[in-house]
């Protein structure tokens, strides 16, 4: 059999600086794949936006494909079953794709089809794609690893690719119909508004695919990211003055090596030090993508499970079921209707928009952690629908740590009127948001603030003062904790949120 090679895209949906690509341009007969997988599309984390998304970016990535001679084919089913079924018409003798830090339901997969490579002969390779490195021992020397793969050169997007004439026919004929349609996929319409009207320069409406990538991109080193760090936390600021640059990550319509390059270029080429001190602070960010992404990578468990043990059963919905009473405050949550006007504005331009900057984030979590007492796992996947730019490894560390269910990071605890009279003193946000508020339309706040939180606290502090809390806090930080940040392991003390978003992070 000669050789011939299958690209499968997964959440890398570009053409530049993709090595499964360049690697199947040697072989002489290649071609694409991307499965659309029920799994997928019936996990709890997908939302009907995500899809749209999805098949947004397929189309120019299959365009630009085309122009080059590799067919990009987009079969609905399960991967094995999708694989088996077109190696009966195209006898590939190796897969090429990236690694994924994914949910339980793509690690399966990916189990599933290595099996299947094995049994087939089929030689499966994948590279990595951001900083995250697998089979990790230890963390010391990570930074170091990812600086090294952020610096090396690009892969270049190859000339080419060869194919036997009649595959090729066929491949253009029978095998490449129209790409499936939401309503084809089962997807709920008018559920997939990504449009913000508010936002001038069009970001709102989040633009997908590689060319839509790089100009948002070239945006922000260019001009938008003047201020960046300024503008990070308020929600108005934020969504022109942050990178937006999120989504197209987390679908791969730009490698994060790219992003890194174009950054350290820009700041070495700009003589504007403002500009330059806010591409710094940008460049910051980058290695904490892949910094939480690694989470995930050596612990998978944590999408389920509390970092630290030692809180497990604490709240309820942690290995208990949710009560009645829980059950109508997390609606209330998720619907935008707590009666605290800046976590429900912010709720709301989330669902209407798939996006919220970090520091709101962090705050709907903290008040759905803290002030409702609800466990991090049922508010986590309702965010993971909303938010545009859902990665894993990111999302599941962020909604430990906001949760203080690590075991190790300074308690972080927003006050919602805190943040409405620093981060919107005008009331400007609220009011787009929330149009009714002082009628009668809009209900009293679901819980009283001071006792609430009182009470989280002291639970808390009791929990973080056992013998065996303090026990496994060292293993944690061990394992998962940044030794690039040069924090200690952080201790029990509880933190208002900072004023300025440097920090917040605190890297762990
Ligand atoms: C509870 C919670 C859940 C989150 N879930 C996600 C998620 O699913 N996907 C996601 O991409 N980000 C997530 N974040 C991190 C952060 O809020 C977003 O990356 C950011 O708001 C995206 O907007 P941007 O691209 O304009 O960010 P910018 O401020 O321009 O940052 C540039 C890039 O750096 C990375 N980054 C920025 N902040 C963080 C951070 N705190 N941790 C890790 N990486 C960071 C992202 O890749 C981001 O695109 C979450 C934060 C919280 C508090």
């Amino acid at each position: 059999m000669s050789e011939s090679a299958l690209v499968w895209f997964k959440r890398d949906l570009r053409m530049a600086d993709h090595a499964p690509l360049a690697e199947a341009a040697h072989f002489n007969a290649a071609l694409a794949l991307f499965i659309i997988e029920p799994a997928w599309l019936g996990s709890p984390e997908c939302h009907p936006r995500h899809v749209a998304w999805l098949l947004e970016c397929l189309a120019p990535l299959r365009t630009s494909l085309a122009q080059r001679g590799l067919p990009l084919l987009v079969r609905v089913g399960e991967a094995t079953e999708v694989l088996m079924e077109l190696r009966r018409e195209f006898p590939f003798t190796h897969l090429f794709s990236h690694e994924e830090t994914g949910t339980g339901w793509s690690y399966t997969r990916d189990k599933a089809v290595a099996r299947w490579c094995q049994v087939q002969g089929v030689a499966w390779t994948e590279w990595p794609q951001t900083g995250v490195v697998r089979r990790l021992k230890d963390r010391r020397g990570w930074a170091t690893l990812w600086q090294k793969r952020m610096d090396a050169l690009p892969v270049p997007v190859p000339a080419g690719f060869r194919m036997p004439i009649d595959f090729k026919r066929a491949c253009l004929s029978d095998l490449l119909p129209q790409l499936p349609t939401l309503r084809d996929l089962g997807q709920p319409l008018g559920t997939t508004a990504l449009w913000n009207e508010s936002t001038p320069l069009g970001l709102g409406t989040q633009q997908a695919g590689e060319d839509a990538a790089h100009e948002v991109l070239h945006s922000f080193l260019r001009e938008r990211a003047l201020g960046y760090r300024r503008h990070l936390s308020s929600p108005l600021d934020a969504e022109l003055g942050c990178s937006r640059l999120s989504a197209h990550l987390a679908f791969g319509t730009l490698s994060m090596r790219t992003v890194h390059q174009a950054t350290e270029a820009a700041i070495e080429a700009t003589p504007n030090r403002e500009l330059a001190y806010g591409l710094r602070g940008f460049a910051g960010r980058l290695r904490w993508h892949c910094h939480f992404m690694q989470k995930l990578e050596d612990e998978p468990s944590i999408e389920w499970r509390n970092f630290a043990r030692t809180v497990d059963g604490l709240r309820p919905g942690d290995g208990t079921e949710l009560q009645d009473a829980d059950r109508e405050r997390l609606a209330a949550w998720c619907e935008g209707r707590t009666g605290f006007p800046m976590v429900d504005a912010c709720m709301r331009q989330l669902r209407a928009t798939g996006w919220l900057n970090f520091r709101m984030r962090a705050m709907l979590v903290s008040f759905a952690a803290y002030h409702l007492w609800l466990h991090w796992r049922e508010p986590g996947l309702f965010l993971a629908r909303q938010f545009l730019d859902f990665e894993p490894g990111i999302h599941w560390s962020q909604m430990q740590m906001q949760s203080g269910t690590t075991g190790i990071n300074t308690l972080r605890i927003y006050s919602p009127t805190k943040q409405a009279l620093d981060q919107d003193p005008q009331g400007l946000y609220i009011r787009r948001w929330v149009p009714e508020l002082g009628t009668r339309a809009y209900p009293q706040p679901i819980v009283d603030e001071r006792s609430a939180l009182a009470e989280a606290k002291r639970k808390l502090y009791e929990q973080r003062a056992t013998p065996e809390a303090r026990g496994e806090a060292g293993a944690i930080q061990q394992k998962h904790g940044s030794r690039r940040s040069g924090l200690p392991p952080s201790g029990v003390r509880a933190r208002k949120a900072p004023a300025a978003d440097l920090g917040q992070g605190s890297l762990f």
